[in-house]
C-alpha cells in the first residue's frame, strides 16, 4: 500500500554536508517517499568558529543548501541553525572564556535575526555539551542556554535541544527552565532522543526520536507531539555513523504496508506535532524533482 498522497513525511533533524552528499541523499529521501527535511546548520570546517562572522557564512551554507535540495530533490526544506553547544568548549582555549561566551552568545542573536527574517524556523541544535567539562565552561554553558531560551522567547520559535538522554525528571526540569526564562515548554524539542517517556512525564517537551524501528514502534501510540529524526550526518568519514537519510520514509512505508489504520497515525509526528510545536502544519511541496 502506498503512503497517503496528502502525509507529509518528515525527518525533523538532519544535515547536509557541501563536502558530502548533499542534494544526492536528499533525492534519496524523496525517492523513498520523504517530503519534508528540517535542516540543520553544522560547522563545514575543519576549524572552530571564532566570530559572528565565522557563523554568518556557515549558517548562509547550509540556507544555499536547503535552496539547492528544495530546487534539485523537489522536497521541503525548513532551515535550523545556531551555534552548536560544544563549540564553546572548543573556542574557550583558543579565545579566553568570556570572549568565547561573547562569540556564541552573538551567534545566537544571528540565529533569533535569522527567525524573525524567516530565514530559519528554530534554534538548534543548542544546549550543552554531552561530556565532563570544567566548572568554568559548564557556567559559560549555563549562561548561553539561558540566552538561547530568552532568544527563542523574544522571536517566538522553537529550540531543538542537544543534550545526553534525558529521564522522566529531566524533562520535567528542562520545561521548568523554559517556562524560568518565559519560553513556553511546548516550543522545547529534545532532539535524539533513544528513550521513550510517556507524554504525561515530559513536561509539555516534545521528544524527536531517532528513527530505530523499536523506538518508531513505541512511539506510535503516543499522542504527541514527537518527532521521527535520522541526525543523518553527510560525514563521507563516518559511513554508517548514523541512520541513513531514507530512514524515515522506508519507515512509514513499513507502517503503511502493515496497516491503512496504522499509516493515519502518522499524522501524529508529521503534521499534528509541528503544528504544536511550531505553529503551523507543513505545506505539501510541488513535486519538481524526485
Ligand atoms: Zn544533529
Amino acid at each position: 500500500m502506498p503512503l497517503p498522497t496528502d502525509l507529509p513525511v518528515v525527518d525533523h533533524h538532519c544535515h547536509l554536508s557541501p563536502l558530502g552528499e548533499g542534494v544526492a541523499a536528499a533525492r534519496r529521501f524523496a525517492s523513498a517517499g520523504g517530503t519534508h527535511l528540517f535542516l540543520a546548520t553544522q560547522n563545514y570546517s575543519n576549524e572552530v568558529p571564532r566570530s559572528v562572522d565565522d557563523y554568518r557564512v556557515q549558517f548562509e551554507m547550509t540556507e544555499a543548501l536547503a535552496y539547492k535540495v528544495r530546487a534539485e530533490a523537489g522536497i521541503e526544506v525548513y532551515v535550523v541553525v545556531s551555534p552548536y553547544p560544544v563549540d564553546l568548549v572548543a573556542a574557550a582555549p583558543l579565545l579566553g572564556l568570556t570572549a568565547a561566551l561573547e562569540v556564541h552568545q552573538g551567534a545566537l542573536d544571528l540565529a533569533g535575526a535569522w527567525v524573525r527574517e524567516h530565514r530559519a524556523v528554530a534554534l538548534g541544535e543548542v544546549g550543552f555539551p554531552h561530556f565532563d567539562v570544567p566548572t568554568d565552561v559548564r557556567a559559560a554553558a549555563d549562561a548561553a542556554f539561558d540566552h538561547v531560551l530568552s532568544v527563542a522567547r523574544d522571536v517566538d520559535c522553537p529550540v531543538v535541544v542537544h543534550s545526553a538522554d534525558l529521564a522522566p525528571e529531566q524533562y520535567r526540569d528542562l520545561a521548568a527552565r523554559a517556562r524560568r526564562a518565559g519560553l513556553p515548554p511546548h516550543r522545547v524539542v529534545k532532539h535524539y532522543a533513544r528513550a521513550r517517556v510517556p507524554p504525561e512525564e515530559r513536561g509539555g517537551v516534545a521528544p524527536s526520536y531517532l528513527a530505530r524501528r523499536d523506538l518508531v514502534r513505541d512511539a506510535m501510540g503516543d499522542a504527541g507531539p514527537w518527532f521521527l529524526e535520522t541526525d543523518f550526518l553527510d560525514d563521507p568519514s563516518r559511513p554508517g555513523a548514523v541512520l541513513d537519510l531514507a530512514t524515515v520514509p522506508r519507515r512509514a512505508r513499513a507502517i503503511a504496508e502493515a496497516s491503512p489504520g496504522g499509516v493515519e497515525r502518522l499524522r501524529v509526528p508529521f503534521v499534528d506535532s509541528v503544528k504544536t510545536v511550531y505553529g503551523w502544519r507543513p505545506e505539501m511541496p510541488v513535486r519538481r524533482g524526485g
